[in-house]
């Protein structure tokens, strides 16, 4: 199947070539010719299958035989070890953890997928010898990418982050491993660290002496895997006895991602009546959704970091999927909340409830309270675990929140950073310096 660019539709990669490359060469993001339709009888199924069947036989489908099915097998099987419960609160509203991986956030499920595609694509290109993967972060993205990536024969990593911006578990979580993974600390912003990838990716002899690719939220391979919790969570709903005729989604969005999946998953013939998209403050595609234009702002830090995106970058594949401003509203209902609204939605989940949500949840889960009809069935997705702001937790609930042996282990860990003056020939020198000791 053949994949072009929302930016130029007669544009045309394969797979393979959307999934290195991540962007198309026109600054556009890549979609599948075709999407494929699940027949009726796999939704009825569905219920009977556990999440690696599920993961593997969506995967197939959407990726319609481009990938070998026993590799494809192999590659799901891996990425999905763990499980994405559908849980219940104390008043009966539905959450899907999707954080019970590696790394403790959502993020795990799509980069654990597309590192392995990655490295298949590697195995076929001896020619390549070491595959490069550059990747910026104030945190989540950096330790899921680090640990997808983790000890993988032939593949290099670079976590650059700004320094002091990143929370201390979450930083140990990618700059602990050592082995093929690089910590790079930049004295600079997180905008800086951006700048500093995107500018390796423009420069000729660091693309002549290595291989380098992206593995930012807009890679396809991403899109793939988070397209599976979607199903899963109406498998599971049906295996409750649950109705799922008026199936409602609330999602926590930056880059928008994770909301592109649910519209993919809706288009593979999944019956949703609407999702609600829920931003913090910094409110780009809530204010797209009430007025018809996309403004891109400068970033404002909020108490849920990994929602603090000022320039939403799978907003394309939206518009592409629902054609216009007048298609997106009908599918999706915004919302957007300020970090007072967050943290009293945490307090009374927790009081009345019985659940604790961490602040990227909150906001999900307080959209769907607000925004379900009688007779909906709503999920709120769960996208981090709350101990992973620990110290922040406990100050809103004002008791101790304990870490999970998956945080635990990083908190006394020993680790290992490469410092760096915020500069492109210093990180030029850096890459080039490691690539000649490989
Ligand atoms: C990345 C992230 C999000 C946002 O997902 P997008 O796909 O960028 O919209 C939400 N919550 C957490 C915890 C994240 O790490």
């Amino acid at each position: 199947m053949n994949y072009y660019s929302t930016s130029d539709l007669r544009h045309k990669a394969t797979l393979e070539q959307a999934v290195i490359k991540g962007l198309a060469p026109d600054g556009g993001l890549y979609m599948p010719q075709k999407i494929p339709v699940l027949p009726a009888a796999f939704l009825r199924n569905m219920s009977a299958m556990t999440l690696q069947e599920l993961a593997y036989a969506v995967a197939s489908f959407a990726l319609n035989g481009d990938v070998p099915a026993s590799v494809l097998h192999d590659i799901v099987f891996d990425a999905f070890y763990f499980d994405i419960p559908l849980v219940k609160t104390a008043n009966g509203n539905n959450v899907l953890e999707l954080f019970h991986g590696p790394t403790m956030a959502f993020k795990d499920v799509g980069t654990r997928f597309m590192a392995r595609l990655l490295n298949y694509y590697r195995t076929r290109h001896p020619e390549w010898r070491t595959l490069n993967v550059l990747v910026p972060t104030s945190g989540d993205t950096g330790s899921a990418v680090a640990n997808s990536f983790w000890r993988m024969p032939g593949v290099n990593v670079y976590v650059l982050y700004p320094r002091g911006a990143v929370n201390k578990i979450q930083k140990a979580q990618f700059a602990s491993l050592g082995s093929n993974v690089t910590a790079v600390e930049v004295n600079g912003s997180f905008d800086d660290c951006k700048s500093l990838v995107e500018d390796a990716f423009m420069d000729a002899d660091l693309n002549e002496a290595m291989r380098l690719t992206s593995a930012m939220s807009i890679n396809y391979a991403r899109i793939v895997p988070q397209m599976v919790y979607y199903f899963w969570a109406y498998a599971q709903l049906v295996r409750q006895q649950a109705d799922v005729s008026n199936l409602v989604f609330a999602v926590p969005c930056s880059n928008l991602g994770n909301l592109a999946s649910g519209l993919m998953a809706q288009a593979m013939g999944l019956p949703v009546k609407r999702f609600i998209s829920v931003e913090n403050q910094n409110n780009i595609f809530y204010n797209y959704v009430k007025t018809g234009v996309f403004t891109p702002k400068p970033t404002q830090y909020s108490i849920a970091p990994a929602l603090d995106a000022g320039c939403p970058n799978n907003f394309g594949r939206i518009v592409d999927l629902l054609g216009s401003h007048e298609g997106i509203c009908r599918q999706i209902h915004a919302y957007s909340y300020d970090d007072n609204q967050i943290i009293e939605t945490i307090q009374q989940t927790y009081h009345d409830e019985d659940y604790l949500l961490d602040p990227h949840t909150a906001v999900a889960y307080r959209a769907m309270l607000q925004d379900l009809r009688p007779g909906e069935t709503g999920v709120a997705l769960a996208t981090a675990h709350p101990a992973k702001l620990k110290t922040l937790m406990e100050r809103i609930i004002n008791e101790t929140v304990d870490l999970p042996p998956q945080l635990s282990r990083f908190v006394s860990a020993d680790l290992h950073v490469t410092k760096m003056n915020n500069g492109f020939t210093a990180f030029k020198r850096l890459l080039l310096d490691n690539a000649e000791r490989c």
